[in-house]
């Protein structure tokens, strides 16, 4: 079975990934000034900050005007839970989804009909974009339900005309066997779920390189490219990486193309900015900062300059694949998921890139935050290969030294570094738990 990417054949519906910039750019303001419009009218949360500095729909003239406009963060859609942001009265609103939300009360969003229509669109483009089309047999491994991952990723793939089976998470042994018996010639799950897979299909006797599959749509969870190398050493797919969140629309805000150098960010509906997290300013094209996104077509609930937390950087020269949409670099690093110890930021990516650099350590890890008599301890616990594990305790410990240095050059501290047995950390269905604070704040 080959495992080549199949020509692409480019939907139609992907036409919009390829509009000549001036045309590209003068859709967006038109529906910048409808969507601003619309959140003034409609959204007391947003029109008491445009009142306060004195600013009303018509001062957008320009998609420069934007930077002008207030943020929207988080905590508004936490302030105003459940309904406080819906730009669109409830008989008009025909689905609402909601964050998991660890602690308190979780964030919910809300769709009309024509926000599932374009929903639906950007996921079926997301799709097309790395080489997904009609006739595809998609396993869709995200959790259905509540979390946006399952039902975002089940329409755009029917959208599509490919086959989707909507098996959900969990249950990995059933999903091996759908897998082979039916076929399966991409997946959509998260990044750390699909190595779960990969683990379990050798003790089921079932040999990923040798099934039809040939892409995997990952997403849900930051991961880097050291990740992407072992995914696609092990399991012979190209694994590409989806980006969204759920006060955007879900999944689909962006993807990657099949040139794998950053996701396209679906910008006819959603308009994206690069901020200095500190000062708020816009920063230029190329330069790192925070991504903030604007919905273009949202009805139902409009987002204006939401902060995303999302450390990343805007790409505006043209991809190899002609689409003119621009690309955000992958995202490692979530302001959310950063961690402070001993003074310095930590980002659990970086951590992950460190000891993806060692031969022998395994993609499975987790890092243990504890605090002793005032002292704050690292200790990062990584899952290594069999061969390694039942080596010489001298091999053994020459790898954890390896580990060790890797981890300190790229953070610039010394961690406790556990080697522990393959299948000894925790495997989750759906985001990976990274991070174990034990320190009491
Ligand atoms: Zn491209």
């Amino acid at each position: 079975m080959s495992k080549q990417p199949s020509n692409t054949v480019f939907h139609p519906a992907s036409a919009p990934d390829f509009l000549p910039l001036p045309q590209l750019r003068s859709l967006q303001l038109r529906r910048l000034q409808a969507v601003v419009r619309r959140a003034y009218e409609r959204v007391e949360l947003f029109r008491q900050r445009m009142d306060a500095r004195a600013l009303t729909p018509d001062d957008v003239q320009c998609l420069e005007d934007l930077a002008r406009l207030p943020f929207a963060e988080k905590t508004d859609l936490r302030d105003t839970y459940p309904f406080g942001l819906f730009a669109s009265p409830m008989k008009d609103i025909v689905r609402l989804h909601a964050s998991s939300g660890t602690t308190g009360k979780p964030i919910v969003v809300a769709y009309t009909q024509e926000d599932l229509q374009v929903w639906t669109n950007v996921m079926m483009r997301s799709l097309a974009a790395c080489g997904l089309h009609e006739g595809d047999i998609i396993q869709n491994a995200y959790g259905y339900g509540l979390f946006t991952g399952g039902l975002g990723a089940h329409y755009g793939a029917e959208a599509l005309g490919a086959t989707v089976i909507p098996i959900s998470g969990g249950n990995t042994q059933r999903q091996l066997m759908v897998m082979k018996d039916f076929g399966v010639t991409a997946i959509c799950c998260t990044p750390s779920y699909f190595l779960h897979l990969i683990d379990q299909s050798q003790e089921c006797g079932v040999d990923i390189r040798k099934l039809p599959l040939r892409a995997g749509v990952f997403g849900a969870e930051p991961w880097t490219e050291s990740m992407r190398r072992r995914i696609e050493a092990e399991s012979g797919i190209k694994a590409y990486d989806i980006y969204g969140l759920s006060e955007i629309v879900g999944p689909g805000v962006a993807m990657e193309c099949q040139c794998q150098t950053g996701a396209h960010i679906f910008e006819d509906y959603f308009y994206p900015e690069i901020i200095d997290s500190k000062t708020g300013q816009p920063v230029a094209d190329g330069e790192e900062g925070e991504l903030v996104l604007t919905t273009l077509g949202k009805q139902a609930m409009p987002m204006i300059r939401y902060r995303t937390r999302d450390i990343t950087a805007l790409k505006a020269e043209r991809c190899e694949c002609g689409r003119t949409l621009r690309r955000i670099r992958r995202i490692g690093r979530r302001a959310d998921d950063m961690f402070i110890i001993r003074g310095i930021n930590v980002y659990p990516s970086q951590i992950e890139a460190a000891l993806l650099e060692v031969d022998g350590a395994l993609p499975h890890y987790q890092i243990l935050l504890t605090r002793e008599k005032g002292l704050d301890d690292l200790e990062v616990q990584v899952e290594v290969t069999p061969e390694v594990f039942g080596d010489t305790v001298g091999a053994l410990e020459q790898l954890r030294q390896k580990v060790n240095q890797s981890i300190e050059s790229t953070i610039g501290l010394r961690a406790k570094v556990r080697l522990v047995q393959p299948r000894t950390i925790k495997r989750s269905e759906g985001k990976a738990v990274r991070v174990i604070d034990q320190r009491k704040m």
